[in-house]
Formats: structure tokens, sequence, C-alpha cells
């Protein structure tokens, strides 16, 4: 995708600060952190969001959630715990249209409201 903000950080386009990278994911650090570390993991392929997970592309997101606990681990806040979340189309909040998790931790957030 030309226009996409989050295929240009994987093609090195735009620098990002990468945390963890394979053949199916990127993962990197958010330019606007809401928590003491918040990663943004995203597919290698342009998928516009959860709207367009299908039986055929669900294995990225299957690769995403295994990189999920290495990234905590590997940044130490694994026992403490952490919250996953998918921001999907207006009323989820999606500002990037390339499908992505928030990876947060290292502080508490309070459920539902925080
Ligand atoms: P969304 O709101 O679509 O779920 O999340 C998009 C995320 O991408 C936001 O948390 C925002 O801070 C982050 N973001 C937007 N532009 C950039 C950028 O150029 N670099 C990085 N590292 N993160 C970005
Ligand atoms: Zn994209």
């Amino acid at each position: 995708m030309e226009d996409c903000l989050f295929c240009k950080i994987i093609k090195g386009e735009i620098p990002s600060t990468k945390v963890y990278e394979d053949d199916m994911v990127y993962a990197f650090n958010d330019i606007e952190p809401q928590a003491p570390y918040h990663i943004v993991i995203v597919p290698k392929i342009h998928i516009s969001s959860a709207n367009e997970l299908t039986e055929e592309n669900s294995k990225y997101v299957a690769r995403i959630f295994e990189v999920v606990p290495k990234i905590a681990k590997e940044l130490g806040f694994a026992e403490n715990g952490y919250r996953v979340i998918n921001n999907c189309g207006e009323d989820g909040g999606q500002t990037v249209k390339h499908l992505h998790f928030h990876l947060t931790g290292g502080r508490q957030f309070l459920w539902p409201a925080g």
C-alpha cells in the first residue's frame, strides 16, 4: 500500500525504533506512548483492519500473539502483566488503517475505565 504509514515503517521509509522483527511481523515503539512500555505490532502485509481478517490471513494474528509474550518477557514486564489492544474502525478509534495491536505495560490499567 503506497500511502500507508505502517507499510512505510515496515519498509524503513519512515524511521522507527524496532523492538522485534521476523518474517511475518514487525514491532516498534509507539511515537506517543500511553504507558511506560507501548509497542505497536503489525503484520508485514497490508491488512487494513480487523474487519479484513479471514481464514487465509489470520495466521498473522496468531504470530502477533506468539510474539506478545516474547516481547513482554524480553522487556521485563511479562510477570506484572500487560494489555493488548486492537482499535478497529471509526468507533474503535483506529487512526492508522493498517491492522495493529498495541502492547502496553509497565503500569496498571483499570477495567472498564482507564
Ligand atoms: P490507532 O489509534 O490507529 O489504534 O493507533 C495508531 C498508533 O500509531 C498511535 O498510538 C500513534 O501514536 C502511533 N503512531 C502514529 N504515527 C506514528 C509514527 O510515525 N511512528 C510511530 N512509532 N508510531 C506512530
Ligand atoms: Zn499498510
